[in-house]
């Protein structure tokens, strides 16, 4: 077949353990899924999840023990970094059940669900669409995809980020509102799900804003942490 222009290259992630690599289909990011990250951004921190998607090719893969770039984003004063768990699907599915869920997941990683904090919230205020604060180029960096054989108990692992060596934001994966498993459920109701789905699976409380020059270490117990500096 014969293209009327050039394909867009496969998004892929590192796999640790393997030269073989993830290809990335969809990024789905649940909304304020710890509770003190919702308190922070002014709600109760009780509410049914919500989702929304980035594009794929917003992936800033990064190689296990290197650092990878982001350049800072245009229309921004405000860029805030998220810390996230993110969930690599290995099996699709619709209306899957919690209880199911372990069946469709490959593996996890460490993301970032990058923010321009500003576009958000004036969307927000004006009800329209997120995609401008959050589905930008190079939104969405992430570490290497540990499988879910080798990740240890990432339901009950500790979760943190630090910029400069400072903390930001620590916390621990238990303390999600609707876990790995629930977010599959009701993700999986909307949307099916396919091979290589991403599910940034929310930030606790600390999100703010980095700059230019800065270099952030985030980490999730049991996974290969993620170096990311912003040029
Ligand atoms: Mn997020």
């Amino acid at each position: 077949m014969r293209f009327v222009v050039t394909p867009p290259a496969t998004v892929s992630v590192p796999v640790v353990g393997t030269e073989d690599r993830f290809p990335v289909h969809r990024i789905y990011c649940v909304g304020r899924n710890y509770e003190d990250h919702a308190k922070e951004m002014g709600f109760t921190g009780r509410e049914p999840p919500f989702f929304f998607l980035k594009p794929a090719d917003a992936i800033v893969a990064v190689e296990a023990g290197s650092t990878g770039v982001m350049p800072y984003p245009s229309l921004t004063r405000n860029l805030h970094h998220e810390i996230e768990l993110v969930v690599a699907i290995g099996t699709g599915g619709k209306n899957i059940l919690a209880a199911d869920a372990h069946k469709h997941i490959f593996g996890y990683a460490v993301g970032l669900d990058m923010t321009r904090r500003d576009l958000q919230g004036e969307m927000k205020k004006q009800g329209r669409p997120w995609c401008i604060g959050k589905g930008f180029d190079h939104s969405a960096p992430i570490g290497p995809i540990t499988p879910a054989a080798q990740a240890g108990d990432v339901a009950n692992a500790e979760i943190h980020v630090q910029v400069n060596g400072q903390d930001r934001q620590h916390s621990n994966v238990s303390k999600l509102i609707w876990n790995i498993g629930e977010t599959i459920e009701h993700l999986s109701a909307a949307w099916e799900l396919q091979p290589g789905d991403l599910i940034y699976t929310g930030t606790p409380e600390g999100v703010a804003a980095v700059l230019q020059g800065d270099t952030l270490t985030g980490g999730v117990a049991g996974l290969e942490p993620l170096n990311l500096k912003i040029t």
